[in-house]
């Protein structure tokens, strides 16, 4: 971000980065809100900039072409799927100086050692993840990895009921299942008037 820009030569850059000045981000928030393309966004400028990229998706999102991330909108980038963190770590090439992964929710919690460790190894990590499953409740490995990072940016969708500021993904089939993949066809984008928790929803019984 700001100190990525701050070497306008390339060389320096690097010699910076081998000093170890890797850093981790987090794009989190709702269903349709827009993290798939900041992501993409990031990850083309840092391709224009001439580091090398590695893309990571978790295996279990087969919305869309396997080989891709994907956002709603029809933006694309090339990324290597994988079943887990171990999975994603074996395909770290040592050269590659920033890293995205998407859907960072569907992680095992051994990404999170696994990104502190990149990142201390002088990379630039971008996970973009919903940050609250379909009944509100936070959803692991994201809050702990908006614990570890760096930067933060929370994205927000519109809620389709009424135009606000959507916080919230609503499921609506029925489905009891913490992962249910979809998108428009399962889900929408709601704000915290118009967001109806799921009668199993802990947070109606805690
Ligand atoms: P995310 O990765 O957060 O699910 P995407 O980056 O895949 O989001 O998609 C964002 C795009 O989704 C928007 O630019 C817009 O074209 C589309 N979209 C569809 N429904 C909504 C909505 N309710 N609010 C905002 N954007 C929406
Ligand atoms: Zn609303």
């Amino acid at each position: 971000m700001v100190e990525e820009f701050a070497f306008d030569n390339a060389d320096e850059r690097r010699k910076v980065r081998q000093n170890g000045t890797g850093w981790i981000e987090v794009i989190a928030g709702s269903m349709f809100s827009g993290k798939s393309e900041e992501l993409i966004r990031r990850l083309k400028r840092a391709r224009i900039a001439r580091q090398k990229v590695q893309v990571f998706k978790p295996q279990i999102d087969a919305r869309y072409s396997i080989e891709e991330i994907a956002s709603h909108s029809g933006q694309k980038h090339d990324s290597i799927p994988v079943a887990n963190t171990a999975e994603m770590l074996g395909h770290v090439q040592h050269d590659t100086e920033v890293i995205g992964i998407d859907e960072g929710q569907f992680f095992d919690m051994a990404i999170i050692d696994a990104v502190n460790t990149l990142a201390a190894s002088g990379k630039r990590v971008i996970i973009a993840g919903l940050d609250q499953d379909y009944t509100g409740r936070p959803f692991e490995p994201m809050p702990q990895l908006l614990s570890i990072a760096e930067f933060i940016t929370k994205t927000h969708a519109i809620c389709v009921k009424c135009g606000s500021t959507a916080n919230y993904s609503q499921r609506t089939v029925e489905s009891e299942a913490r992962v249910e993949v979809g998108a428009a066809d399962k889900y929408e984008a709601r704000c915290r008037q118009c967001f109806i928790p799921h009668a199993d929803s802990p947070t109606l019984h805690d």
